[in-house]
Order: C-alpha cells, then sequence, then structure tokens
C-alpha cells in the first residue's frame, strides 16, 4: 500500500462492482440472493449479431484494429449519428474505445487539466467524479431534486460557472435516476452554455434506446454550442452487449486525435471480434431494440407501482435507463435487533444480508439520501424482491 501512487490511492473503488461481488458472494455460499446491483440488460445478445462475432473469427479478424477502430465501424456511427440524431460528426472525429467507459476515460484525460472544474450534476454515475480526480481536476457537484426528477436546471448550472469550468457531464437517460432531459430543458442549458464559450459538454448517451418518453433528445442538436459537444454511446445498454466492450466517443477533430494518441499508447485499440458485432448491432435489424425497450417499460411500471406500497419510500418514476433510485432517509436512525441503519450504506447491507436482495448504496452516486435498484431483471425477480425488501423493513423500529 505504502507503494501505491496517491493517484491511485486517492480513488474510490467502483461501488457497482463492490455491490455486486458480495452479492455474488453470498450466491456461491448458495443463499438465494436477488441481484439487482448490476447496470446490464440480463437479455442475451441478440443471435444476428452473435453470428457477426463467430463470422469475424472464422474470416481471420484476429490482427491488430487500427487505434480508432475499423474505418467500417467509424463509419456505420457516423452514419447512425446522423440517421437517428441529426447530428454531423464525421468519422475521423469518432474514436472506438473499450466501452463508454474506456471513450470516457480518453475524453477527461485529453480534455482536463489540473484545477479545470467539471460540473457533475448529482445522483451521478460512479466513474465520473473518479475520472476527473485522475485527471487532477476538480469535480464541482450540483444536485438534482427529487421533485424535479433528480434534473439539474439550466440556473444551478450557470451559478457554478466560473472561469476555471471546463466541462459539464450530463447523462441522459442518467444512471442512477432514470432522468430524462427534454428539448426544452437542454435548450435552456445550452442558453446558459452559449454565455460561457470555454466550456464543453460531455454527454453521455450510452441509456439513448431506453427511453420512456418516446423520443431520445441530445444536447448535440443545438447549433450554437455543436462545436463543444462530446457524444459518448455505444452498443452495451441498447444492444444487450456488456461484454463485448464497444463504445465511442464523437468529438472535435482535435479532440478525437489526442484520444486516438493516447488510446494507441493505452490499450491500441478494442477487440476485432467485438467491432465486427457492433457493425451489425448498429446496421442490423433493429427490432430487438424495441423488444427490449418494452420489456423494460413494462418492469418499470411494476417496480414503481410495487414500491409505492413499502412505507417510507419516495419515488420518482425513472424516464429512462433501468434504475429506479427511492429515498430511503426515512428509515435512517430505525433499528433491528443490534442492527442500526444511519445511512444508505447500512440500509443496503441490510437488505442484502437479512432480505437477500442485492442494490447499490446512494453514497456511491453522491446522494446518500437514496439506493439504486435496477429492475433489469426479471418480472418474478422484481415482484419477489420487493416482497422481501417490504418484509426485512417492517422489522426496522
Ligand atoms: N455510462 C453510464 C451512465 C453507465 O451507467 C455505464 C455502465 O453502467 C457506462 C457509461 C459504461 O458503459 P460501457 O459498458 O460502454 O463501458
Amino acid at each position: 500500500m505504502e507503494f501505491l501512487s496517491s493517484r491511485i490511492k486517492n480513488m474510490t473503488p467502483s461501488a457497482t462492482v463492490a455491490m455486486n461481488a458480495a452479492t455474488t458472494e453470498l450466491k456461491s455460499k448458495g443463499i438465494d440472493v436477488i441481484n439487482l446491483s448490476v447496470g446490464e440488460p440480463d437479455f442475451f445478445t441478440p443471435d444476428h449479431i452473435k453470428d457477426a462475432a463467430k463470422k469475424a473469427i472464422d474470416n481471420n479478424k484476429s490482427f491488430y484494429p487500427p487505434v480508432p477502430g475499423f474505418p467500417e465501424l467509424r463509419k456505420t456511427i457516423s452514419e447512425k449519428l446522423k440517421r437517428e440524431n441529426n447530428l454531423d460528426y464525421a468519422p475521423d472525429q469518432i474514436v472506438v474505445s473499450v466501452g463508454v467507459k474506456n471513450a470516457l476515460a480518453n475524453v477527461i484525460l485529453c480534455l482536463i487539466d489540473k484545477n479545470d472544474e467539471v460540473i457533475v450534476p448529482a445522483p451521478f454515475w460512479v466513474t465520473y467524479t473518479e475520472l476527473v480526480k485522475l485527471a487532477e481536476g476538480k469535480n464541482v457537484i450540483i444536485n438534482g431534486e427529487l421533485k424535479n426528477k433528480f434534473k439539474v436546471t439550466a440556473s444551478q448550472i450557470e451559478e457554478v460557472i466560473t472561469p476555471k469550468t471546463k466541462a459539464l457531464l450530463l447523462c441522459s437517460p442518467s444512471n442512477p435516476a432514470g432522468s430524462v432531459y427534454t428539448k426544452d430543458e437542454l435548450a435552456s442549458i445550452v442558453k446558459v452554455l452559449e454565455k460561457h464559450p470555454q466550456v464543453f459538454v460531455i454527454a453521455d448517451e450510452i441509456y439513448e434506446h431506453i427511453n420512456f418518453m418516446g423520443k431520445h433528445e441530445s444536447i448535440g442538436q443545438f447549433e450554437s454550442i455543436k462545436d463543444r459537444v462530446i457524444i459518448l454511446n455505444g452498443v452495451s445498454k441498447a444492444y444487450a452487449m456488456t461484454g463485448y466492450r464497444i463504445g465511442y466517443s464523437a468529438s472535435p477533430g482535435w479532440l478525437a486525435k489526442a484520444c486516438v494518441k493516447l488510446q494507441g499508447q493505452l490499450i491500441t485499440g478494442p477487440a476485432t471480434i467485438a467491432q465486427s458485432a457492433a457493425i451489425e448491432a448498429m446496421n442490423g435489424d433493429q427490432s430487438c431494440v424495441k423488444d427490449m425497450l418494452k420489456a423494460f417499460i413494462r418492469r418499470k411500471n411494476l417496480i414503481v407501482e410495487l414500491l409505492k406500497g413499502i412505507p417510507g419510500f419516495e419515488v420518482a418514476e425513472p424516464d429512462g435507463a433501468f434504475y429506479v433510485f427511492p429515498r430511503i432517509d426515512s428509515y435512517f436512525g430505525k433499528s433491528s435487533g443490534n442492527r442500526k441503519i444511519n445511512s444508505s450504506n447500512d440500509f443496503c447491507l441490510y437488505l442484502l444480508e437479512e432480505g437477500h436482495v442485492g442494490t447499490v448504496p446512494g453514497e456511491a452516486f453522491g446522494d446518500p439520501t437514496c439506493f439504486r435498484i435496477s429492475f433489469a431483471t426479471s418480472d418474478d425477480n422484481i415482484r419477489e424482491a420487493v416482497k422481501r425488501m417490504k418484509t426485512v423493513l417492517a422489522n426496522l423500529k
């Protein structure tokens, strides 16, 4: 430990990964745990995509890939952004990486200098703040409120902008709250950003296709700031391909070049087989995306309805992604036997150890009054998990 760099010592391990590991450990002891801590679709990758991966193996796609990704994949992404989002990013502005996580790390390390400020709306995805720390930037956290479905407002953003502000991280639909920004809300944020030309927007749109509002709105669509919008997206969530690890950034050309330089030293490029599968995912039959969305909408309706039956829960209905983020601080100070709940961490541990339901504490997402439930699981699991939570929570006095 004493030999480790301060860079890594200062980093908080991923709470979602930790909670998933704790849940899996209980399972390995033969305990019937329902795992609602994971952030991935429970569906298998569609067959036509798997076939493309198998074909890539048979066609000997086994040599090093070009650092920014196969030209065919970069072209596919550029066309997707035009077709689905009406955004103009040329293929050479696209850098394909090992998931959005890798694409985000590239962008942050290439854009953020020591003491640069990055505005991060909370609750946020656990990785944002840690990567900003790694780049020695400063996280400037602003809090979305439950009554506004955890979205921040344009005036909240305006209040914290300083000459040192380099970027705003915007995630819509969001993890962990399922918040979805409307076109009007984005337009008001853009009005603020127009006054501050030094601020870039890093838009994480990985949950684009899991949107219950009917249509995804990208902040990249606004002409006045489009040259400083960086889009992050990938195939993990929409196509049930989390293990393939393909994500990308679409950014101004100078930044894309820098990401290629960094990626060339770090990873070379993402796996060739996975890239071939991603081409098929984006160009092939899209009905799988709609089918999965239908299932997520049904599950969202189910879980929101069931959670209403648990006393002390305050729930904002998610408009996208596959998470719900109930407020549960009414349980703080309550006990069962010699167990006392003083935090969301305690609350989630109690649910795991007593109710055998794995979830993630809100501390990890910058809101310690809430906790995250993933509903990317079967209807039966959802029903049983909520039943278990209700039973063990009734024992807290
Ligand atoms: N962005 C958000 C908001 C996420 O929730 C996740 C995964 O949980 C990612 C990015 C990572 O995506 P990828 O699997 O492409 O690395």
